[in-house]
């Protein structure tokens, strides 16, 4: 994909050969499987690199990826944000987390097939894996796009998150609403101020809104409650 180089290079990322043959391999791979099972309504290759590759690494203009020790992406479907991130940022620890049993049979064959190292695929929900010492407070960044709105995603991020370290969500246009109505979440999950990153998609010129949140202090045994509870009762 020829646009691709200069799209990153205007985000100050550069790639080396064999990452570049990821992308190229994760795409191919995409578009296989995506044949026999749901995995992106997006197919034409430059729209996959716009609206799935580069739509991902642009969180990396919001926070110092190159720091970043661990990474989970909640809800990471067929791999977004999290495995162009881990391609990008390979010296990263990198667990996928995805209630949905195929999603995480498609990563463990894309994991395999790209020789990506230390990455981690949990078929689990959110939910359960955040009450589970391994994972909870632990990371240094929680990721997740398209998910659940802002203040249901608090609850199934910002658990993950280690202290000093934050949650990122990807969203498309502006959700100041939405972002507003999260504040009660954020407060009882311990996260602070939530910051804002606006961006445009290179080609169609689409909005992309990036809110990143710092992790105060360890979660709250109360925290994440049942899946049913988060949903009919969000925080607020
Ligand atoms: N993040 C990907 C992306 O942007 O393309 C996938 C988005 S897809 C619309 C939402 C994904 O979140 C699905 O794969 C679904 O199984 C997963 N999901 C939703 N709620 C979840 C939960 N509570 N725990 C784990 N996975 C969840």
């Amino acid at each position: 994909m020829k646009e691709w180089e200069k799209w990153l290079d205007e985000i100050d990322l550069s790639l080396h050969d064999k990452q570049k043959e990821q992308f190229q391999r994760y795409y191919e791979t995409l578009i296989t499987w995506n044949e026999k099972m749901n995995l992106t309504g997006i197919t034409d290759e430059k729209e996959v690199y716009e609206k799935h590759f580069y739509d991902s690494l642009l969180a990396a203009c919001c926070y110092p990826f190159k720091n970043v020790r661990s990474l989970v992406d909640i809800g990471g479907g067929a791999g977004f944000p999290g495995v162009p991130l881990k391609i990008c940022f390979p010296h990263m620890q990198l667990t996928v987390i995805d209630a949905t049993k195929k999603r995480i049979q498609f990563l463990e064959h894309l994991v395999d097939h790209l020789s990506l190292e230390n990455v981690n695929l949990l078929h689990m929900r959110a939910e359960d894996a955040a009450r589970d010492e391994r994972y909870r407070d632990s990371y240094d960044v929680a990721i997740a796009r398209a998910v659940a709105k802002m203040p249901i995603l608090a609850e199934l991020c910002l658990p993950f998150v280690r202290k000093n370290g934050v949650w990122i969500a990807l969203k498309g246009k502006a959700i100041n609403e939405e972002a507003e109505m999260a504040t009660p979440a954020i407060r009882a999950l311990n996260g602070g101020e939530m910051d804002e990153h606006y961006f445009e998609l290179p080609t169609e010129a689409s909005d992309r809104h990036i809110y990143v949140v710092a992790k105060q202090n360890d979660t709250s045994c109360a925290y994440p409650r049942k899946p049913a509870t988060i949903k009919k009762q969000p925080l607020g």
